[in-house]
């Protein structure tokens, strides 16, 4: 079946003859009697026992992004950092090495630069991931995982993930990407060769700003693993009523992804042509350096793209920001709604300014995320916006 197909037809019966599958909102499922128990504890992973292992509201979708992703199996999790922590902590043991790229999303990086580093002396090396080959020297006699974000967070560099994984396999090496940004439809990276894919569900999965979800998904083997440990020992797990609106957006997903990525395209070329914006972020343009690979590893561009304006004035930045109604001001992305966010905010709150500069970002640097609104209706509003400065 096609992804529209396996995105909308549900296989679920019901016995009223219900389209939409009901919500299971249950904790525990009942037995006729000792040998069917007995049974499903032979098989936990694939049988309904207790909603923090399978939940048939969350397994429908499960099934649904494993298909479309390429996959075999899916788990749900209570937040895409959930999904992103047990997909490393499965890839991992104390005294390890982790290679990864410099621009990872902030509660990424600190997993592993604090929290894995103070807890399991877990080593790790920041590279540029446009470069493959400082990936390879990176590694070492102990590095077990090279965990990738492609395109990475705010700059929007992409890694050449056929190669990686080459590299990665040669070695024995686990691989881990965060696909957030392109979603299941645009980029599928277990196609590549990559062996664990993470998304934050929060974003264009669900789509409506309406849930915090994450999903991994891998093949069997690993991912009976990751349920049999880090998804059932930490309890990541999905609420049924959360797992029923995402069988919601998935239906749209690939409508959705087709409308960012045409609306996307209309702001970042209207951008670029702006004497007030030194450089738009957005891998889909023409003008991006990688933009053969963006082609080459992707089959679309979402709507999430940064830009720099042409002034280091903060009143100006905070004027232009403020000025902007359409984008509301949040942090998130991947919704029906288009947002603004100044990664300067908080980034210097974790981040001391040497670092904030070194990962190519400074304060001039704004991200949008272009939602479902109208094209001319958003370029009116950054219009307006921009008027008021330079
Ligand atoms: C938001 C985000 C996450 C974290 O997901 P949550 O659902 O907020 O826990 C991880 N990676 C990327 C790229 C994100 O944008």
């Amino acid at each position: 079946m096609k992804e529209s197909t396996i995105l909308n037809h549900d296989e679920y019966e019901d016995q009223h003859g219900a389209v939409v599958p009901p919500i299971y909102q249950n904790s525990l499922f009942t037995f006729m009697d000792w040998d069917a128990i007995d049974r499903a504890f032979d098989n936990k992973y694939s049988s309904f026992l207790y909603s923090r292992l399978l939940n048939p509201s969350v397994k429908i979708a499960e099934d649904k992004i494993a298909a479309i992703c390429g996959g075999e199996k899916a788990k749900l999790c209570g937040s895409g950092i959930a999904a992103i922590t047990s997909a490393i902590l499965h890839c991992i043991k104390a005294n390890d090495h982790i290679i990864t790229i410099k621009n990872i999303y902030g509660p990424t990086n600190t997993f592993i630069n604090k929290y894995l580093k103070n807890k399991l002396n877990v080593g790790s090396t920041y590279v540029d991931g446009t470069k493959t080959e400082e990936i390879e020297n990176a590694i070492r006699d102990n590095t077990s995982l090279i965990y990738l974000e492609s395109p990475a967070s705010l700059t929007y560099e992409l890694q050449d993930l056929k190669a990686i994984a080459t590299i990665a396999k040669k070695h024995q090496i686990k691989t881990v990407i965060d696909n957030t940004w392109a979603s299941p439809i645009f980029q599928k990276p277990l196609q590549m060769g990559i062996d664990i894919e993470v998304h934050s569900v929060s974003k264009y999965i669900c789509g409506h700003s309406d849930v915090v979800a994450g999903v991994i998904i891998s093949s069997e083997k690993i991912m009976d693993e990751i349920m049999g440990n880090e998804h059932e020992l930490l309890g990541a797990k999905m609420a049924p009523f959360e797992g029923w609106l995402i069988i919601r957006s998935l239906r749209t997903l690939s409508l959705r992804m087709r409308a960012h990525q045409e609306s996307a395209k209309h702001v970042a070329q209207w951008l670029e042509k702006q004497s007030m914006i030194k450089k738009v972020f957005w891998c889909g343009l023409e003008s991006f350096p990688q933009y053969s690979l963006a082609k080459e590893q992707m089959s679309g561009f979402s709507g999430l793209m940064s830009f720099e304006l042409a002034t280091k004035n903060i009143d100006e930045i905070k004027t232009f920001v403020n000025s902007l109604k359409l984008f509301k001001l949040g942090v998130s992305w991947g919704g029906h709604d288009s947002l603004v966010y100044a990664p300067v905010i908080s980034y210097l709150k974790e981040l001391p300014p040497d670092k904030f500069e070194e990962m190519g970002i400074n304060e001039s640097i704004i991200r949008i995320s272009v939602g479902l609104e109208d094209k001319e209706d958003l370029v009116n509003d950054l219009g307006q916006g921009l008027s008021l400065i330079g």
